[in-house]
């Protein structure tokens, strides 16, 4: 099919990049998919990205340029990509297995990105797991579907439940909504990271949750290749309600066999911390933080 210009047009909101924006844009004109408003422009989907994808993006719905370039997931750099204003490694981001929050999706008919932040495990707002498989038809979703709500199967995702997600899960993903300067989250349990930038954020989740684990380095290296997310999630949540305890016992495992292997990762993050979060808020974090980093060195 060759479409010189989309009919019905809609501006992207802040929360939507091109995968989930094309789903709305095809569902609205009536194609079979986002691969179908794309067709002239792209051989495929995957190509997504490409500089010269971006530019037919513009031209088929109308967009300022800048406005496409940002809709999409391109790298910035060696390995980051652009998120809500921020620079994050790509690693931290993946939108090849499409997930949504039912609840979110009966309030909005958008598809946020927040959810192709890997370490969202549960939606920030309804707290439920994200959904991640069809719950009639049992398949994967897909960005490959004529509506925006409906799976293949024509099953209605707002009529689908997922079950509660986990306290530390809908915790972690609440710290990382607010990151990402979504309005109104609820505010977190346990101390204040909303002073965090989000990659500050995405560096202390993976930091607590790779490494409350594992007993040796070796042990925890060879862990974290096989850990999921779930469990990196998991581990981080709950270290977030009381980290300084946790640091320090983290701190004195890995001081058992490789006395300053990584534990550089948190003072310098630390010192860092301090020169850029200079304010109030920001005492209790980074306290706790140096009063972990303080207990390594006076104890050792
Ligand atoms: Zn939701
Ligand atoms: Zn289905």
């Amino acid at each position: 099919m060759c479409h010189q210009t989309i009919v019905v047009r809609s501006a992207p909101t802040a929360e939507e990049r091109l995968p989930g924006y094309l789903l709305r844009i095809a569902d609205i004109n009536g194609y079979s998919g986002p691969r179908d408003v794309l067709s002239n422009a792209l051989t495929k989907f995957g190509n997504i990205a490409a500089p010269h994808a971006i530019e037919e993006v513009a031209r088929l719905l109308g967009l300022p340029l800048a406005t496409a370039t940002n809709l999409a997931y391109i790298r910035s750099g060696k390995s980051n990509l652009r998120f809500f204003g921020h620079e994050v490694p790509c690693r931290r981001v993946s939108w090849v297995n499409p997930r949504l929050c039912p609840l979110c999706l009966r309030d909005q008919e958008v598809i946020s990105c927040l959810w192709d932040l890997r370490f969202i495990q549960a939606c920030p707002f309804h707290g439920c797991q994200l959904l991640r498989h069809c719950q009639t038809c049992g398949q994967p979703l897909t960005w490959h579907r004529t509506s925006l709500v409906r799976c293949r199967c024509d099953s209605d995702f707002r009529k689908q439940q997922t079950p509660r997600a986990s306290h530390s899960a809908i915790q972690v993903s609440r710290r990382l909504a607010i990151a990402c300067g979504l309005n109104g989250v609820p505010a977190p349990t346990g101390f204040d990271t909303a002073l965090l930038d989000l990659n500050d954020l995405l560096f202390l989740i993976n930091f607590f949750g790779g490494r409350a684990r594992g007993a040796s380095a070796d042990q925890e290296h060879t862990q974290r290749q096989t850990l999921g997310q779930e469990a990196i999630v998991e581990s981080a949540g709950r270290l977030f309600e009381n980290p300084a305890p946790i640091i320090i016992e983290i701190i004195d495992r890995r001081a058992e066999n490789q006395p300053n292997y990584k534990i550089g990762n948190l003072i310098k993050f630390y010192f860092n911390s301090v020169n850029k979060y200079n304010h109030p808020r920001a005492k209790d974090l980074l306290d706790q933080l140096q009063s972990a980093a303080r207990s390594y060195f006076n104890v050792r």
